[in-house]
């Protein structure tokens, strides 16, 4: 398989093999700490193998206690758990460079990394904080300031139809969708001037 699971480690083996395991939860958003998205997924044979929760004040994360039974089907879930959380550290690290390029002016650059960070996911907060921290920037080039609004606006669209929200309701999609895409056309409306 070739996955390392931190209970095959020499170091962790047991006896017997326990009837309860435990399996780690973060909360895979823009404001879930990198500490706790490296765990999300990890599978472990005792509690006490398991990073002590909460981790920091305001961690989110929990521990899920499962039958040793249904172990291959938390295995498969976690690997799909700990890739998720690597796409959303890869698309933090996206658009940190976007945000930096930005300030710089090299707008070309900006455009394309913010183009490649959204294709994993985009976030209202952090969307809301690009246009309160970088507004000089913002100002300095109203088109680039249309452009990038329209990009997320188009993202924004199409976000509640990625695979990890199918599971909320059709109608707070629906709501979601409508708030987000207001506060994008709130957050540049001072940046953006519309044609006439
Ligand atoms: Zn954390």
């Amino acid at each position: 398989m070739g996955i390392k699971l931190p209970w095959r480690s020499p170091r962790r083996r047991h006896r017997r093999a326990p009837a309860v395991w435990y399996q780690y939860y973060a909360t895979v958003h823009a404001t879930a700490c990198e500490v706790c998205l490296r765990h999300h997924g990890e599978i472990y044979a005792r509690r006490e193998d398991a990073p002590p929760l909460p981790l920091h004040p305001d961690c989110r994360c929990s521990l899920l206690e499962f039958p040793a039974e249904e172990l291959s089907y938390y295995e498969e879930h976690g690997r799909r758990m700990r890739e998720r959380a690597q796409q959303e550290l890869r698309r933090r690290a996206l658009f940190r460079r976007a945000r930096e390029a930005l300030a710089q002016d090299a707008l070309s650059e900006a455009l394309d990394l913010f183009r490649e960070s959204v294709q994993i996911d985009v976030y209202e907060e952090e969307i809301e904080a690009l246009c309160r921290e970088e507004r000089a920037a913002l100002r300095r080039s109203p088109e680039a300031a249309r452009r990038l609004r329209d990009l997320f606006l188009r993202a924004y669209r199409w976000k509640f139809d990625l695979d990890k929200y199918r599971h909320m309701p059709e109608g707070m999609r629906a709501a979601r969708r409508r708030h987000g895409l207001e506060t994008i056309r709130a957050c540049f409306a001072p940046f953006v001037v519309e044609e006439a």
